[in-house]
């Protein structure tokens, strides 16, 4: 977490921070692009892997290899057992009370529309009201539309300063004991601002609204414990977490979970089929039905396992410390606008260089082996409303090093002197 609780300035996080190395951990890094060493500052549309992770997919495929939860046979129970056990690392991750609050989906995509779908869309009604946020990510905006659409409840969004904070009074102001649901981002995958999700869990609690919370891009920068966020749903992305892609959870409370009704119908879900009905398991299997992403879920486990081993003190100091360092090396950069200051950032800052389109800029900066994102980033009502189309964004992981962002600043001068 930036700007957060750790403190860099004393030279002992520094000094950690500086040694906090892992780039051998991720095989994707030992490789060229365009005859460069790769430079990976894509982290937040999708993180490398680690070995571990890999490890633990390769594993399931050439031992583990089996359906869970249905065969008696050695396959299936190993991989039953590795999957349930993926369920409980993800659930002490999160902070959960208990591994039933664990879901496994496809990302926090289909987590946020799992929500939409299976709470609010049977409990909205017309004059009912949504309350979601300037900055959100598609994923946490067009579910709530949708939403709204079919029930005739009112969206509403609060709006953000030009810092990219969301200011608590507007937040405040924009609850009433109508509004039912507040979906909110922990962390902006634009403007990487920290939204402050306790306080807004206790403003949206006062209405007797739930707040569900889109985690996709705070989970791999901030410690997380639901407890003490207080939220009621928190969705989470796999492989923006350093595990595989197509899983990701949907952390629920146990009691709202069990008012659900499945998101989808089929087997595994159930507890008992007739012709003329069915009755469903618990959660979180009810919202498991078919046959899950097991590889997925392992590699997901393995992921969290494998960032739980690292010195997190040490982890933390170093993510602040790439992002303080690319701050002030980018803004040495002439004609470059960085979006945003928010108060508490994640590492990633999207940008803007004077008379150069981002896609120019990500092509140009590709064929010097940097992989960075350019466009709307899925948040294009934020965009608009920031005055561009389209911003370049670099976002960076636990292997990226301060030679990293050097190579990026030469690579964005040679970028203007090609451009102008
Ligand atoms: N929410 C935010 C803030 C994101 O950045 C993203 C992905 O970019 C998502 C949701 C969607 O995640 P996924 O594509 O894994 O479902």
């Amino acid at each position: 977490l930036v700007g957060g609780e750790v403190d860099v300035d004393t030279a002992e996080d520094l000094r950690r921070a500086r040694s906090f190395a892992v780039g051998r951990d991720f095989p994707a890094l030992e490789q060229q692009v365009n005859e460069k060493p790769l430079v990976y500052l894509d982290t937040a549309a999708t993180a490398l892997k680690p070995r571990a992770v890999i490890d633990a997919v390769t594993q399931v495929y050439a031992r583990d290899c089996a359906n869970v939860h249905r065969g008696l046979h050695q396959l299936s129970q190993r991989a039953s057992a590795a999957y349930e056990g993926a369920r409980a690392a993800l659930g002490s991750f999160l902070g959960a009370r208990s591994p039933e609050e664990v879901v496994f989906v496809r990302g926090a995509t289909e987590a946020l529309n799992l929500v939409a779908a299976s709470w609010a869309f049977p409990r909205l009604g017309p004059g009912d009201r949504i309350l979601v946020t300037a900055l959100e990510h598609h994923a946490n905006l067009v579910p709530w539309q949708v939403v709204a659409r079919r029930t005739g409840a009112f969206l509403d969004v609060a709006p953000i300063e030009p810092s990219g904070d969301v200011s608590l009074e507007a937040f405040a102001s924009r609850l009433t004991a109508r509004t039912r649901v507040v979906a909110v981002s922990h962390a902006s995958n634009v403007l990487g601002t920290v939204l402050p999700i306790r306080d807004m869990a206790r403003l949206a609690h006062a209405q007797g609204a739930v707040l569900v919370v889109d985690g996709a891009q705070a989970a791999p920068h901030v410690r997380i414990d639901v407890k003490e966020l207080d939220c009621d749903f928190y969705a989470v992305s796999g492989h923006k977490l350093y595990g595989p892609s197509g899983i990701g959870v949907l952390w629920g409370r146990a009691a709202l979970l069990a008012d659900m009704e499945p998101y989808q119908v089929g087997g595994d879900m159930v507890a008992e089929v007739a012709f003329d009905g069915a009755s469903y398991r618990p959660p979180p299997h009810r919202f498991e039905a078919g046959t899950p992403n097991i590889e997925g879920a392992i590699g997901l486990g393995a992921a969290v396992r494998y960032l739980r081993g690292l010195d997190a003190a040490a982890r933390e100091a170093h993510e602040r410390d790439l992002l303080e360092y690319a701050v002030s090396t980018l803004e040495q950069i002439p004609g470059l606008e960085i979006a945003g200051s928010p108060s508490t950032r994640i590492p990633l800052l999207a940008f803007a260089i004077e008379d150069v389109h981002p896609h120019d800029l990500a092509t140009f900066l590709d064929g010097e082996g940097i992989a960075v994102r350019a466009g709307h980033h899925c948040a294009q009502p934020l965009l608009e409303q920031l005055g561009h189309t389209a911003l370049t964004r670099v976002s960076f992981g636990i292997y990226n090093t301060h030679r990293d962002i050097d190579a990026l600043a030469e690579a964005l001068r040679g970028a203007r002197d090609f451009f102008s």
